[in-house]
């Protein structure tokens, strides 16, 4: 069901008889803007959808989605830039909508804590190293049960041989070592431990999930005016007024004020500045000879250092291996320029599979998230201290300004679904706050 927009508004993306984009002009005004279509703008709108207000989702891209991203690295390749995985799939709320869109669900365990062929970290090994991440965790939690907040490293049993591969976890799980993560934040985050994936690809089904909206696209906001009675957008693409407002941008935006409110809000700036994007990335490289490898198999580029890659080989069977990198090493290897994740992974995995396996790797695709202007970076974490901020973030402004994105959700930030609930709850907010000024 396309969302309602008000007659005096007309539809802003549509296709030629060729089928290329064409750019319409923006309407002067609407009830409800949101800014971003990601999946938190995307949550809002499917929200506001039977509210009789007039909607209008902005966005700076040329595409809906922003850190959900589905590429086709070669024929028959999928390749999620972004998000991946369902996380704590049986409370996921994009579980349902891609049942709903008819896109296939795998139910095919992550194969995180394995190691295929037992590849330089033997079976022994890997259990003694579980069982130190496992007590890490439980101190930090027992830790953040008594009150008070302090950075996670100082949970680390301090000697332990297996800290900085803990670390390692870290920079995948935050995008960050662990000095940067807050025990409070970490506590709170709801994992069930179930991780589906879709076949097609998380940014596929994000694509599926905004078709019916009403977009915006090549929209970059720069300044939201909240001074008069009805808000200001300025844009790339010329200023509208809007009643309400839902801002959706990453943090990282916020806090370099990429987007600028006036009057200032140094409250939200200081909040998003507490909850920062960590650096996350992931790279696809072709496999030719795919048999030698396990279908879903698992392979950790080192054990004793932080300055690692985790390789998913083979995933859904295709003739592929997708690397994932974080934290420090991640921002150094976006540093370094385009390639320099896939020749780091060709390294590692030529160091664990034998030298044979350089000629069989080929680099297809890699992701730089913290170079990207309108992500910055990954996915956000609390900072020590600062594990109140997502709800200083997520509070609405003189009942006109309100706000999501996954750094917004209480309980399932740093994800998709997380965000997806969180523009949900911002729309919920504006349905029962019943008062439009037009
Ligand atoms: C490498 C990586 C792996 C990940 N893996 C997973 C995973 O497996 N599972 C999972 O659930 N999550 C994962 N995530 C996190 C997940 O992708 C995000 O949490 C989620 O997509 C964020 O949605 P959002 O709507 O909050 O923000 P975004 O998706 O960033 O959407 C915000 C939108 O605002 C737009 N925007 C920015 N500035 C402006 C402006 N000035 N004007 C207009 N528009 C603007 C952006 O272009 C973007 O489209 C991963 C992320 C990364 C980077």
């Amino acid at each position: 069901m396309p969302h309602r927009v008000r007659d005096t508004i007309p539809p802003l993306t549509k296709r030629s008889a060729h089928g290329e984009s064409l750019i319409m002009s923006l309407p002067s005004a609407v009830d409800v803007a949101i800014i971003g279509a990601g999946a938190a703008g995307l949550g809002a709108a499917h929200a506001l959808e039977n509210s009789g207000l007039s909607v209008i989702v902005l966005e700076a891209r040329d595409r809906v989605g922003g850190r959900a991203h589905t590429i086709l690295a070669a024929p028959g390749i999928a390749f999620d830039l972004g998000c991946g995985w369902l996380h704590s799939a049986d409370k996921n709320s994009f579980v349902g909508i891609a049942k709903q869109l008819k896109f296939e669900i795998d139910k095919t365990r992550p194969p995180w804590r394995e190691q295929s062929f037992d590849s330089g970290f033997p079976l022994s090994e890997r259990q003694d190293f579980i069982a130190a991440l496992d007590a890490f965790y439980d101190r930090a939690e027992e830790a953040a049960q008594r009150g008070g907040d302090d950075m996670a490293s100082r949970y680390l049993e301090p000697g332990n041989r297996w800290n900085p591969m803990i670390h390692a976890i870290s920079t995948f799980v935050n995008g960050c070592e662990l000095d940067q993560v807050s025990i409070q934040d970490m506590a709170a985050y709801e994992d069930t431990e179930i991780n589906w994936r879709v076949r097609r690809g998380y940014g596929a089904l994000m694509t599926a999930y905004g078709a019916p909206c009403p977009l915006a696209l090549n929209t970059e906001v720069t300044l939201i005016d909240h001074s008069g009675p009805r808000v200001r957008i300025e844009t790339s693409r010329g200023t509208l007024a809007a009643s309400k407002v839902i801002v959706t941008v990453p943090t990282n935006l916020i806090a370099d004020e990429a987007i600028r409110f006036h009057p200032a809000l140094p409250a939200k700036v200081e909040a998003a500045r507490g909850l920062p994007l960590g650096v996350d990335d992931k790279v696809m490289l072709a496999l030719e000879d795919p048999k030698a490898l396990p279908k879903d198999g698992n392979l950790r580029g080192a054990t004793m250092r932080t300055a690692m890659g985790s390789f998913h080989l083979r995933p859904f069977g295709q003739p592929c291996i997708e690397g994932f990198f974080g934290g420090t090493f991640a921002r150094e290897l976006e540093d370094a320029g385009d390639g320099a994740f896939a020749a780091e992974s060709i390294d590692q995995i030529v160091a664990l599979l034998g030298s044979d396996f350089r000629r069989k790797l080929k680099p297809l695709a890699e992701s730089r998230w913290a170079h990207d202007p309108f992500a910055r970076g990954a996915y956000s974490h609390a900072l020590p201290g600062h594990a109140g901020d997502r709800a200083v973030l997520a509070a609405p402004v003189d009942g006109r300004l309100f706000f999501a994105g996954e750094a917004t959700c209480p309980n399932f930030f740093s994800t998709a679904h997380g965000a997806r609930d969180s523009g949900e709850r911002a729309a919920q907010e504006i349905i029962a706050a019943k008062s439009i000024t037009r």
